[in-house]
C-alpha cells in the first residue's frame, strides 16, 4: 500500500497549506476513531477506479480557523459511524487543505443510489471522495480548481488509484446536486488540469505562496511596516482611548517581528491576532472621522 500521507506530502512540496485531523483539532482523531477503522475498514489493495467530487454544504471559509472549523462541523455530520469525516479530503476557495478520512481505509456517503449500471452500491470501496468545503451558491475558485487538480493528480501519482481514472460528480449517482452546478461547470478544466500534473508533476507554487515554515524575515517586515503605516495614517484623529489600541498593536507588531518560523498552529494564532488588530484599526478610523 502507498504511503497514507502521500496526498499530503506532495501537496506540501507544492507550497499547499495542508492541515491534518491533529492539527484542526479533531474529537475522533484524538479518540483513536480512525485509527480504528484503518483496521476494520481497509480498502482493496489495488489501486482504486474513481475519483469522486463533493460538496460540504458548510460554510464558505476565508481563514484557517473557519477552516478548521468547518472540517470539525463536517466530521459531526455521522455520515461514519462513529462520526469521522466521510471524504479523504476537504479543499476550501482560498485554496487550503483539510484532511479528512484516511487513504487506504473505505471513507462512506458516496452511494449509487440511481443504480447506474457498470457501478457497485458501495462506491466507496471503488473510489476516494474529495469535498470542496462550501454551500452550493459559493464560488468555485481558480485555486480550488487547481488544488482539487492536485489532489486528483497526487493521488494517481501515489498509486492510491489508478492512472488516468474518472473524476465523477456525486450527481451522477445520488438523487443530489452535488457538488453543485459551478463545479460540475468547472469539472472539464479540473480533469485536464489533473492529467497534465500527472504527466508533468504537480505545479511548484511555493514562489507565489511560501509556506510558513519558511516566512522569511524581509516578509515579516514587510507586514509590520503595513501594519505601521496603517496606523501612520489615523495618527493625526487620535482621541485618548485610541493609545491604549495602539500599544497593543505596538506589542503584536513586535511579536511578529521576532518570530522566525510559524507551525501552523502559530499562523492560526497570528491571523486570529492580525483580526483583531484589523479591528482595532477599523475602530480607530470610526473615532477618527467621529472626533
Ligand atoms: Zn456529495
Amino acid at each position: 500500500m502507498p504511503d497514507r500521507l502521500a496526498v499530503i506530502t506532495q501537496l506540501r512540496a507544492a507550497g499547499v497549506e495542508c492541515f491534518t485531523r491533529d492539527q484542526w483539532g479533531s474529537a475522533a482523531e484524538r479518540a483513536g476513531a480512525y485509527a480504528r477503522r484503518r483496521g476494520t475498514h481497509p480498502m482493496p489493495a489495488a489501486p482504486a477506479a474513481y475519483h469522486f467530487l463533493h460538496l460540504s454544504v458548510t460554510a464558505d471559509t476565508d481563514t484557517v480557523l473557519e477552516g478548521a472549523a468547518g472540517a470539525r462541523q463536517i466530521e459531526g455530520y455521522g455520515y461514519s459511524t462513529p462520526a469521522m469525516v466521510s471524504y479523504q479530503d476537504l479543499i476550501t476557495n482560498e485554496g487550503r487543505y483539510f484532511q479528512g478520512q484516511d487513504y487506504g481505509t473505505k471513507g462512506t456517503h458516496t452511494v449509487n443510489d440511481k443504480a447506474v449500471p457498470g457501478y457497485p452500491r458501495d462506491l466507496n470501496l471503488a473510489g476516494y471522495a474529495c469535498a470542496l468545503m462550501q454551500n452550493v451558491d459559493d464560488e468555485v475558485t481558480d485555486a480550488q480548481v487547481q488544488l482539487a487538480a492536485m489532489v486528483f493528480a497526487a493521488r494517481e501519482l501515489a498509486g492510491w488509484v489508478r492512472r488516468g481514472a474518472p473524476i465523477h460528480p456525486h450527481r451522477t449517482f445520488a438523487w443530489k446536486s452535488c457538488p453543485g452546478d459551478r463545479a460540475v461547470a468547472r469539472l472539464d478544466e479540473i480533469r485536464r488540469l489533473k492529467d497534465a500534473y500527472v504527466r508533468d508533476g504537480l505545479p511548484n507554487n511555493q514562489e507565489d505562496d511560501m509556506p510558513y515554515t519558511e516566512w522569511p524575515k524581509k516578509d515579516q517586515e514587510a507586514l509590520v511596516r503595513d501594519v505601521a503605516a496603517a496606523v501612520d495614517a489615523r495618527l493625526a484623529g487620535f482621541k485618548k482611548n485610541v493609545k491604549t489600541r495602539l500599544g497593543r498593536a505596538v506589542t503584536k507588531a513586535n511579536d511578529l517581528k521576532a518570530r522566525k518560523t510559524a507551525s501552523p498552529e502559530d499562523v492560526a494564532a497570528l491571523q486570529a491576532g492580525l483580526d483583531e488588530l484589523r479591528a482595532d484599526l477599523a475602530a480607530l478610523a470610526d473615532d477618527t472621522e467621529e472626533a
